[in-house]
This record gives C-alpha cells, structure tokens and sequence, in this order.
C-alpha cells in the first residue's frame, strides 16, 4: 500500500507518477528536503500530480522543494510546469543549458506575439516559466544543467543527486535545432517545437543515499553517435570519477523503449537485477512486449505505473460521466488510479517498494 504520510526525516523516497501519457518523480532527500523531475497532471483534476501527492502527505512545498528539473522539453514531462514553479517559490529550477541559451530565450519571447494552438504546448509553458521568474526578479532561480552537475549533496548523510547528462555535443545540437525553430520570414512558424530528437539532450540521474543508488534514466536514448546519449555517458567515465554506487532500482529510460535501450547501462551502472521501473506512454503503447521480456531478462521485476497494453475504451452514458465528475471534484486526497511507484529508503540502504493498484508488476517465469 502507499504510504499516506510524508517519510520519517531519515527515510528518502523516490515516488514515480506515470498516469498513461506523461511522466513525474519527486525525491526525499532526508530532513523533510524534497525535488521534483518533470510534471505531469493528473488525468481527473488537471493538476500537476507532483502537487498534489506533496501537498496530500502534508509537505510544504512553498519552502521545502529545493529544486525542480526539467529533464527535457517534451510534451509529457513539462505539462503543469508553470504552476509547479509558482507554487514551489524556493526551488531552483534546473533544466538543460540548451534551454537557457539566448536562443532559447529569444525564441520563447518571440511566441509571446502570436496565438498558441497545441503543438505550441511545450514552448508555452516554458515562456510562462520564463516570465514568472522575471516578473518577480528571481533569475537567480534559473540553473543550467550539464553532465556531472551536482543537484544536491548532504555529505552528513551521505545523500546526492548528480546529472548523468546531456554531453555538451548533445547540448550544442540541441541550440542548433533552437535556431533552425525561428519564425520563417512571412510570418510561418514551425510547429512541431521540440524535435524528437531533443531525447539525446535529456538529463538522466544517479541518486544516492548511504548504501542505496538509483538510476533515473529520463527518456534518454541510445544513439549511433557516441558523443551524446548513453554511450556518452559511458566513455565519460563519470561513474568512476564520482565513485557511484551501483543502482538498486532503475527507472528504465525513454517508457522502456528499445530507443532507450543500452545493454552497457545495466552492465556497468546498475547491480545484477536490479528493481525495475517505467511510466507508460500510451499513445505509441510503450513499452511494448517486446520491450517488457528485454528488461523482466535484466530485472529482478519490472513495473509498469499503468498497463501500457491497448484496451478499448469503458463509454460512460452522459448522466455517469457527469455523475463521475463530480465525485472526483470532491476528493481530496490524491487518487489511487493515478499509477504510482513509491520506494522508501531507509539509512541502511533497505528499501520497500509500494505501488497503487493500477500499476502492474512483470517478473520472469521459471
Ligand atoms: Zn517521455
């Protein structure tokens, strides 16, 4: 069962959201200090889940989420973003040097002028980002982010959270995609803002906490260019260079896409079966079986926060779905549909994984 209460100051937790499209975590770090990676809403009451599950196991996120990532700017991982930064008034907001790049900005400021439709979705927000925290002046608040960025450290108990990526070839790419996204003369604007390619530019993780490390690997993938992507973080040595521990529990990269796919990382990054864990993206139907038999063949178990098989859609009368509406609206404590991974940490490197029940869990027979 999930845990309906904050962890004890010495307990951490990872908590995964993944309602069918779309993709949160927040981490404890210990002594009631919390961080979020990417947003998300929740399928009923349209707010970021992060929010909600924060502010349900009474944790006050004005003072204490000291950060919030931007692991990429896709669609599924930033919906929600601007009212998590507002609401989140001390947190930095951390998010690749690609982004903050003055073309990055110029551009953001350009959509200002002309009316958004859906596939401006991405830019939008992160303008609304952009101007909140010039408005209040707070452009301290901003943090750029490279591999082998340090998020947070608490040598005391042994606690830290560092970048695994992007390279700085992927970040220089990824500027160059900005720029070719510039307003055509004539008014014509791009529509499609973030190329899919924008995955190579992701921020994945290493979290640490005394004997405990996970992996989270973002929607990182594997690319034929070894400069970006996993095998980057590979030749990069970082996992020597900052001695980290070998992951307990990975949060499997891209929806547990073969795209995302790199044996070297489990070899090298994360202990022999490892707890296994992704989000679905149910609109290409990740991750498929395919996917599911690679990693239940790598993993202890694999969990999935909601199954990403394709089912026909329960068609509510008018009256239920009315009837459905109102119902949600009253409730305040966050829902037990919205599928959830929580693990809690205890200093000695133990770990419970919980999970709601709309999560499904995949072993390997025999
Ligand atoms: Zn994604």
């Amino acid at each position: 069962m999930i845990q309906t209460l904050a962890p004890d100051l010495s307990t951490a937790e990872i908590s995964i959201f993944g309602p069918g499209v779309g993709e949160c975590a927040v981490i404890h770090f210990g002594n009631g200090r919390w961080f979020i990676v990417d947003s998300c809403l929740s399928p009923e009451s349209k707010k970021p889940i992060a929010l909600e599950y924060l502010n349900s196991i009474g944790v006050d996120v004005a003072t204490q989420v000291h950060g919030i990532l931007v692991s990429h700017w896709h669609k599924d991982h930033i919906e929600g973003l601007y009212q998590l930064v507002k609401a989140c008034e001390k947190a930095v907001v951390h998010a690749s040097a690609a982004l903050f790049d003055k073309e990055a900005l110029q551009l953001a400021s350009l959509y200002k002028k002309v009316p958004f439709n859906d596939t401006d979705k991405e830019i939008r927000e992160f303008r609304e980002v952009v101007e909140h925290l010039h408005n209040k002046k707070q452009h301290n608040r901003f943090d750029i982010v490279h591999a082998k960025h340090l998020f947070f450290e608490d040598r005391i108990i042994n606690t830290r959270l560092v970048a695994l990526s992007p390279s700085s070839v992927a970040v220089t790419q990824a500027i160059e995609r900005i720029r070719e996204l510039k307003p055509k003369e004539g008014g014509r604007r791009v529509h499609l803002v973030a190329p899919s390619s924008e995955n190579l530019n992701a921020v994945a993780m290493h979290f640490s906490f005394g004997e405990f490390s996970a992996v989270l690997g973002s929607d990182l993938e594997y690319s034929d260019n070894v400069l970006v992507g996993w095998q980057a973080v590979l030749d990069s040595k970082i996992s020597e260079h900052l001695s980290l521990g070998k992951a307990k529990v990975y949060k499997v990269a891209h929806h547990g896409s073969k795209s995302g796919h790199h044996l070297g990382i489990w070899e090298q990054l994360l202990e022999q079966r490892p707890q296994a864990i992704t989000t679905p993206y149910a609109n290409s139907y990740l991750p498929k079986s395919e996917d599911i038999n690679r990693i239940i063949s790598l993993a202890s178990s694999f969990i999935v926060t909601r199954d990403p098989t394709p089912k026909s859609k329960i068609k509510h009368d008018p009256m239920t779905d009315r009837w459905l509406k109102k119902q949600i609206k009253n409730r305040h404590v966050i829902n037990d549909k919205i599928g959830h991974a929580q693990i809690r940490i205890t200093v000695d490197g133990e770990y419970q994984v919980e999970k709601s029940p709309i999560c499904v869990e995949y072993r390997e027979v025999g």
